[in-house]
């Protein structure tokens, strides 16, 4: 199996014109740029907007002041090191802070950063945590990504957390698949360990992350297969991005795909306004308009992800768009009344988050976020 070359200097690429490289190297200092020479080499260079390049290499539009870094407030939720507690049943552990290349659009890219404590590599105070709370079911491995540690380090982290009897779900969070297929096909002990966590009535699953279909090569879907071979569930999660996958076609050839290779898509992500991320922003009204196209003319297996938005206050699916409004729902709520709630917002075809959206007969500042018609 080859091994990867990893490539952290944008001197090395070679599509970057010599007069724009100075920009893109300031942007790089803020926001971290890793790849690796597999991954680059799906990227076709005589395209300045190749969809494969744009996730990796470093966009002049990142330098635009806009959101914020934290953009869900995600780190409000730490409850011991390295450990975040939002919605009763499930907790994630972020154990590690290196990924196997960097997605330009990261919503996490804060942990990349100089002086991050988010993140730790001993689960040992949070495994306390989510021991000593029996709702926690679900355990999400996450960073970073999961699948950067060595074979035996994750071992020890999958065996802790499978030792607490209450959790029966553990999920890994990782893009690996996508951007080094060979850290799973040339290590067989890595699906080996993670399917011997997978029993019967407690499994393992690989929250995998595909953008675009041309990053589901050969070798990646031999990836998947050895995943699922060893007992490990994998499904696909990724957000809607500009230029990447926000056409219905595209996003249609990805679910269709991943429903052959046995890793269907979960969710599809309303990009948050994460700082540097205005390049890949998407109006909401636009995203829910590909995302129904793209569910045409494929199976029921191929359409069942729903197309939501991790907003500080919950999980929300966009469920309908009229002429007049956005209705949205919680699926998962912070606070435990907006659970299943469905609110009903004026449509503004160019909001891109639940904040830029006027809730109907409401003033913007007026508590709950929009009018509710009652429980699921
Ligand atoms: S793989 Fe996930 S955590 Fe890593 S850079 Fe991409 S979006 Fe961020």
């Amino acid at each position: 199996m080859p091994n990867v070359r990893y490539v952290t200097n944008l001197a090395a690429l070679p599509g970057i014109p010599a007069h724009a490289r100075p920009h893109l190297e300031r942007i790089a200092e803020k926001y971290k740029f890793r790849a690796n020479d597999g991954y680059l080499g799906l990227i076709d260079w005589s395209d300045p907007a190749d969809p494969i390049r744009r996730i990796v290499v470093p966009d002049a539009g990142e330098s635009e002041d806009w959101g914020a870094l934290d953009a869900s407030n995600e780190a409000a939720h730490t409850v011991a090191p390295g450990t975040q507690h939002k919605y009763a049943q499930t907790a994630l552990l972020l154990v590690n802070e290196v990924c196997g290349a960097y997605c330009r659009y990261c919503f996490r890219k804060r942990l990349f950063m100089d002086g991050n404590d988010e993140t730790s590599m001993d689960v040992g105070p949070g495994c306390e945590y989510i021991a000593a709370r029996p709702e926690i079911t679900n355990v999400l491995l996450t960073g970073g990504d999961p699948l950067v540690l060595s074979t035996r380090r994750l071992g020890e982290i999958l065996a802790r957390v499978r030792a607490i009897p209450h959790v029966r779900i553990i999920r890994i969070g990782s893009k690996m698949t996508a951007f080094n297929p060979h850290r799973i096909l040339g290590d067989p002990e890595l699906p080996r360990m993670l399917g011997m966590h997978s029993l019967p009535d407690r499994r393992v699953y690989l929250m995998a992350h595909f953008d675009h279909p041309r990053e589901l090569t050969g070798d990646a879907v031999a990836a998947i297969d050895a995943l699922i071979r060893a007992g490990v569930i994998v499904v696909n999660q990724c957000p809607l991005l500009a230029g990447i996958n926000d056409d219905a076609d595209t996003l249609r050839t990805l679910f269709r795909e991943l429903s052959f290779a046995g890793a269907p898509q979960y969710y599809v992500f309303q990009g948050r306004p994460t700082a540097g991320n205005l390049p890949f922003r998407v109006p909401i009204v636009r995203g829910w308009h590909i995302f129904q196209e793209a569910l045409r003319g494929i199976s029921g297996l191929a359409k069942r992800a729903r197309f939501v938005m991790s907003h500080e206050s919950g999980k929300v699916e966009v469920v309908a768009v009229t002429d007049d409004d956005v209705i949205v729902r919680y699926h998962r709520a912070r606070d435990p009344a907006m659970r299943g709630r469905v609110l009903v917002y004026e449509r503004d075809d160019d909001a891109a988050w639940l904040d830029e959206l006027r809730p109907r007969g409401r003033r913007p500042s007026d508590e709950p976020v929009g009018a509710a018609l009652g429980p699921e």
